[in-house]
């Protein structure tokens, strides 16, 4: 059976490269197709109709044909533009990084529909006040539970001892805690305090609905951020881009 020449999927814009004068090669994340890439024509010419629906971190119904290498996106509508993310800086740069996430853990054509929904549910949860960092630490742990990197935060990975209630070391080679005993033989571990390991596992093992109410002090959550900027640096073994980009940003919002 040939597969249908057109189709149509719901994606979220999550890259854009220009082409040409007036194309874009844009990366969609979608819910049963994964990540693909197409071809939007003229969408760079100020009068194109489909540039709308097609800006960076839209949520769109879009149409597609299929081509020998790329498919060619016909036709696309906005379900959510996200309009109050893209008016702030920082909220933006928060958007971009976890897309950037998605883009980086993502292979072409490998449908992972929980992973979108949570892409999803994170746009959304950074339209609402609440706390960003927060949000983004819980997007980074259900992602690697998306993509098979669950870090191992209930017992030691070394000893297989459950973790006592004292200053345990996340180790980023090993994907998981190690308890005081077991860290010693490793070099390259980051304390985490009794707090930080609550808040961690919690953002693990919870919904958006109970993360939103949790409150934290700037310190742990900076701690909360280390542990996971480890983590995902190692997993990647590179920089992050947007990760990069987010700590300028940060110093420059701080120096305001
Ligand atoms: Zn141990």
């Amino acid at each position: 059976m040939t597969r249908p020449r057109n189709y149509q999927t719901e994606a979220i814009i999550i890259k854009k490269i220009k082409l040409g004068e007036a194309d874009r090669i844009l990366t969609l994340y979608t819910p049963y197709l994964g990540k693909i890439r197409a071809v939007a024509k003229g969408v760079r010419r100020p009068r194109s109709k489909l540039a709308g629906h097609l800006e960076l971190l839209t949520h769109s119904l879009v149409s597609l044909a299929r081509g020998r290498n790329l498919d060619t996106i016909t036709g696309s509508q906005t379900i959510n533009s996200f309009l109050p993310l893209k008016s702030d800086l920082q909220l933006i740069s928060y958007a971009l990084y976890a897309t950037e996430l998605v883009d980086q853990f993502t292979a072409e054509h490998i449908e992972n529909y929980p992973l979108f929904q949570l892409l999803l549910e994170t746009l959304h949860q950074l339209c609402q006040a609440g706390n960003n960092e927060l949000a983004l630490r819980y997007f980074e742990l259900h992602l690697l539970n998306q993509v098979g990197y669950r870090p191992q935060l209930q017992q030691c990975v070394s000893c297989r001892q459950p973790l006592e209630p004292t200053i345990n070391s996340f180790c980023p080679g090993a994907g998981g805690m190690l308890c005081p005993s077991c860290c010693q033989s490793q070099p390259l571990t980051r304390p985490v305090s009794v707090n930080a390991l609550k808040v961690l596992r919690l953002l693990q093992s919870s919904g958006y609905d109970i993360v939103v109410k949790l409150k934290m002090d700037p310190e742990l959550s900076h701690q909360l951020e280390m542990v996971m900027r480890d983590y995902l640096r190692y997993l990647l073994e590179r920089e992050v881009k947007s990760a990069a980009w987010l700590d300028t940003l940060r110093s420059k919002v701080n120096s305001i």
